[in-house]
C-alpha cells in the first residue's frame, strides 16, 4: 500500500476518535449541569419554607426558643449538681447512723399517779406505731423517785427517756440526761407541772404530751447544778429546771393543802402565803458571779431558771430556759400588805419594781443565811439549808417540745362547696 494511502486512513481514524471524545464530554458536562440545577432548586425551595417559618413565629418567639434552650441548659447542668449532692447525702454517716440505730424511747412513771397504767399502755402504741422498737418501761420507787431508772435507760442506750409523774421525776431524771445527748420526754401527772407548763406544753392533753415525747422536736434547755449545805456541814448536789429558793416559798409550797393547790393554783400558794406571814424576815449575805457580798433581810430568796407557776403566774416574766442566766429574786414583805403587793404585782404583770421584791440576774449564785431556813426545788421540799451555791449550765437538756405549727401559708385550705364543685368536673 502506498504510504499516502495509510497515512490518509491513519488521519481519518484520529478524526473519528477525537469526535467521538468531544461527543461525550458534552454529554457529561451536561448532565452535570442539570444535577447542580436540580441541588440550586431544592435549595430555593428549602430557604423559601425556613422563611416562611420565621415570618410565622416572629422574632419574640424566636428569642423565646433561644431562651428556653438556655435554660434547659442550665437545668441540666443544675440536676448534675443536685444528683452529686444526693450521692454525698446518702453517704453522710448522720443518715447512715439513723438508719443503723432506730430511735429508742424509754419511761420511767410513777406507778402510784392517777393514769399511770393508761399512759403506760398509750406510750406502748404511740412508740408501737411509729415503727419504733418497743418501750422499756422503768417504775419510780418511794427511795428513788426516778435516778437510776434513768441512769439503767441511758446505759440501755435510750435515745429519749420520756419521765411519767410529778415535778420530783422530771428533776430526778432530768438530772441524769443534763449534759448527754438523750432528750427528756414529759408526761406531766402531778399538780405542779412546772417545767411543762413553761415550756407550753398541752398539759391537760395527755394523749398530746405523749405524741410530744415521741414525735416533737428537739430543744436545748438550761439546767440548774445546785449545791445545798446543812447545819452540821453536810452538802448536798443536785438539779433543778424551774425554780429553787429558802424562805416563805419553800414553806408555803410545803404546807399548801393538796386540794386547793389543785383547784385554785397561785391563789392556793397565796393563802398558804398570808397564813405563813407571822415569820421574821432572815439575814442572808448574797454574791452574784462571785462579785462582792451583799447583805439583806428576806422571807424568802428564790433562784429561777424560768418563772411560769401555776394558775397561769407568770412570776419572773423576764426568766427565760434558754438565755445562760439564773433570775434571782428577793422578797422582804413585813406584813399582809406586803404581801398583797406582791400578789398584786405578780398577778396583774405590774412592770413597776417594788423594793419588797428584788430581782437580780447571774450565771452563778451564792446565798450564806445567819440562820438555817427551809428550801424547795422545783416545789419539793429539799430540808434546812445555811448555804446555797447555784451555777447555770447553758443548754445542758435536750426536751422534747411540740413541733412546730405548719404556718398558714403552708397548710393545706378547707376545701368549699365551690372547690368540691370543680374537682367533681
Ligand atoms: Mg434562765
Amino acid at each position: 500500500m502506498p504510504l499516502e494511502l495509510i497515512l490518509a486512513f491513519l488521519a481519518v481514524v484520529v478524526a473519528v476518535v477525537a469526535l467521538a471524545f468531544t461527543l461525550g464530554l458534552r454529554t457529561g458536562q451536561r448532565r452535570l449541569s442539570e444535577d447542580v440545577g436540580q441541588v440550586q432548586t431544592e435549595v430555593r425551595t428549602m430557604r423559601g419554607s425556613v422563611d416562611q417559618i420565621s415570618g410565622e413565629l416572629g422574632s419574640a418567639q424566636l428569642g423565646e426558643l433561644t431562651d428556653m434552650s438556655s435554660r434547659l441548659k442550665a437545668l441540666d447542668g443544675r440536676i448534675g449538681e443536685l444528683d452529686g449532692q444526693i450521692h454525698e447525702l446518702t453517704d453522710a454517716p448522720l443518715i447512715a447512723r439513723a438508719l443503723e440505730h432506730p430511735r429508742k424511747i424509754a419511761l420511767v412513771i410513777n406507778p402510784i399517779k392517777q393514769n399511770a397504767d393508761q399512759v403506760r399502755l398509750q406510750v406502748s402504741a404511740a412508740v408501737r406505731n411509729a415503727g419504733l422498737p418497743d418501750v422499756t418501761v422503768y417504775e419510780t420507787t418511794a427511795e428513788d423517785p426516778g435516778q437510776q431508772m434513768a441512769r439503767d435507760a441511758l446505759a440501755d442506750g435510750a435515745d429519749v427517756v420520756i419521765a411519767a409523774g410529778g415535778d420530783g421525776t422530771v428533776r430526778f431524771v432530768a438530772e441524769e440526761l443534763a449534759g448527754t445527748d438523750t432528750a427528756l420526754g414529759l408526761v406531766p401527772l402531778g399538780t405542779g407541772n412546772l417545767l411543762a407548763r413553761n415550756l407550753k406544753m398541752p398539759i391537760q392533753n395527755l394523749e398530746a404530751c405523749i405524741n410530744t415525747a415521741v414525735h416533737g422536736s428537739t430543744r436545748h434547755i438550761d439546767a440548774v447544778d445546785i449545791r445545798l449545805e446543812r447545819q452540821d456541814g453536810q452538802t448536798v448536789h443536785n438539779t433543778f429546771l424551774v425554780i429553787a429558793g429558802a424562805g416563805i416559798d419553800a414553806e408555803v409550797m410545803g404546807d399548801t393543802r393538796d386540794d386547793l393547790k389543785e383547784k385554785a393554783g397561785w391563789l392556793a400558794y397565796g393563802e398558804a402565803g398570808v397564813r405563813h406571814l407571822p415569820g421574821h424576815r432572815k439575814d442572808i449575805t448574797l454574791s452574784l458571779d462571785g462579785g462582792a457580798p451583799q447583805r439583806r433581810k428576806v422571807r424568802s430568796i428564790m433562784i429561777a431558771n424560768c418563772g411560769e407557776l401555776t394558775g397561769g403566774l407568770d412570776f419572773i416574766p423576764e426568766a427565760r430556759l434558754d438565755d445562760g442566766l439564773l433570775d434571782v429574786v428577793m422578797l422582804s414583805p413585813r406584813n399582809a400588805f406586803d404581801w398583797l403587793r406582791i400578789a398584786a404585782k405578780t398577778a396583774l404583770k405590774i412592770n413597776r419594781t417594788i423594793p419588797i421584791m428584788e430581782t437580780h440576774q447571774a450565771t452563778r449564785v451564792r446565798v450564806q443565811l445567819d440562820e438555817p431556813m427551809i428550801s424547795q426545788l422545783d416545789g419539793d421540799a429539799t430540808g434546812d439549808v445555811v448555804a446555797i451555791d447555784a451555777r447555770i449550765r447553758p443548754d445542758a437538756l435536750k426536751v422534747q417540745t411540740p413541733a412546730a405549727a405548719v404556718p398558714d401559708s403552708l397548710a393545706a385550705p378547707a376545701m368549699t362547696e365551690d372547690d368540691a364543685e370543680v374537682v367533681k368536673d
